[in-house]
């Protein structure tokens, strides 16, 4: 080994999900929206004036913060953007993560969790789910560093009613609670409502989801000023996190077609809502999902053996090689035909 190789800082890299090439696939892996995103953005995007991209963007992305903050009502000193919502979250992670106490997260959520905090050097500790796949708020109330969950927590689907959220975020009034919303839109009343009363929390979503933006690398967190602006100071330690001029043109008119959005995301709650009875009819069991997917396991057939001959078909799904996920797939909510093509393979073939 040469010398500086004992310098280099080495995490076990997240693995993202496939992102495969070509026009005859469905894709039900990455969960992406399947519609096309808000007509303004096509608008915003044709119109921009390319000379502009001479000039470096607005750091602090004033437009953008502008609509969120009239959207969700809030204060635009309560927003923070960032390129994704990994983005803002890693950027949480360094900012607010410090302590010698470990930060707490669920054993199975997002993989990214584990990465950020290996890469920062943060000590962390990883309650387990309970029987049926939900986080228990009961293990987050002894002494931490922090605390972050998904909620709906990935990859299992299950969404935690607010009044538990609080309990959690009322627990912990010392350290700073982290809720990260990406699919809270497919779901119930969002941690938003509680920003008031309680100054620690920092509620964060994403454009990629119900929006319709994944391409674009839009995400944002909503706290109290003190929060934003520490998340700020960081940002522009680290000026490359500024976000692009095309996704702040397109992000700040997707946020102001409210009416395409409700359209869209009514549309794949709708879709999820039929997917989990043809799932059940097939054979398959799965948490009760709020989100654009579905954590299935079929009580027969092994989850692998289904991946590797949906892949045959070109249809796309997850596969986690985990415990506790290594006999279930995580397929996306596509539109009312991919779920058909799905389910009229699925019946042939289980
Ligand atoms: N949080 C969770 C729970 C997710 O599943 C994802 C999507 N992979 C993200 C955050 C990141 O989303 P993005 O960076 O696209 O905003």
């Amino acid at each position: 080994m040469r010398p500086w190789e004992m310098n280099i800082r080495r995490v076990v890299p997240y693995v993202p999900g496939d992102q495969p090439a070509g026009d005859k696939l469905i894709k039900l892996n990455t969960n992406e929206n399947p519609y096309p995103p808000a007509p303004g953005v096509e608008r915003a995007l044709k119109e921009m004036d390319v000379d502009r991209l001479r000039k470096y963007p607005d750091p602090s992305s004033a437009e953008l913060v502008k609509a969120l903050a009239e959207y969700y009502g809030v204060g635009e000193d309560q927003v923070f953007v960032g390129v994704g919502s990994d983005d803002v979250i890693a950027m949480s992670f360094l900012t607010f993560f410090n302590s010698q106490k470990p930060v707490l997260f669920p054993d199975i959520t997002y993989s990214f969790y584990k990465v950020w905090a290996d890469l920062y050097r943060i000590s962390y500790e990883t309650p387990a789910l309970d029987e049926n796949m939900a986080i228990r708020p009961l293990d987050y109330k002894g002494e931490n560093g922090g605390i972050i969950f998904p909620n709906p927590n990935a990859p299992t689907g299950v969404y935690m009613p607010l009044d538990q959220v609080e309990e959690i975020v009322k627990a912990n009034q010392d350290v700073i609670v982290i809720v990260d919303e990406a699919y809270i839109d497919f779901a119930g009343p969002s941690a938003r409502e509680l920003l008031s009363g309680y100054d620690n929390l920092l509620v964060v979503q994403t454009f990629s989801k119900s929006r319709s933006m994944a391409g674009v690398r839009i995400g944002f967190a909503l706290g109290s000023p003190v929060l934003i602006k520490a998340l700020n100071d960081v940002k522009y330690s680290y000026n490359s996190y500024t976000m692009n001029l095309p996704s702040q043109l397109a992000g700040t008119q997707a946020v102001k077609d409210r009416a395409y959005f409700e359209e869209i995301r009514a549309k794949i709650m709708d879709t999820r809502e039929r997917a989990k009875k043809r799932f059940a009819e097939l054979g398959f069991t799965f948490p009760d999902s709020m989100t654009n997917f579905i954590l299935a396991t079929h009580e027969r057939v092994p989850a692998r053996a289904i991946f590797d001959a949906l892949k045959k078909e070109r249809i796309y799904v997850r596969y986690f090689n985990a415990p506790r996920l290594d006999n279930s797939l995580r397929v996306s909510i596509g539109t009312d035909e991919e779920m058909d093509v799905l389910f009229r393979f699925l019946e042939q073939y289980l």
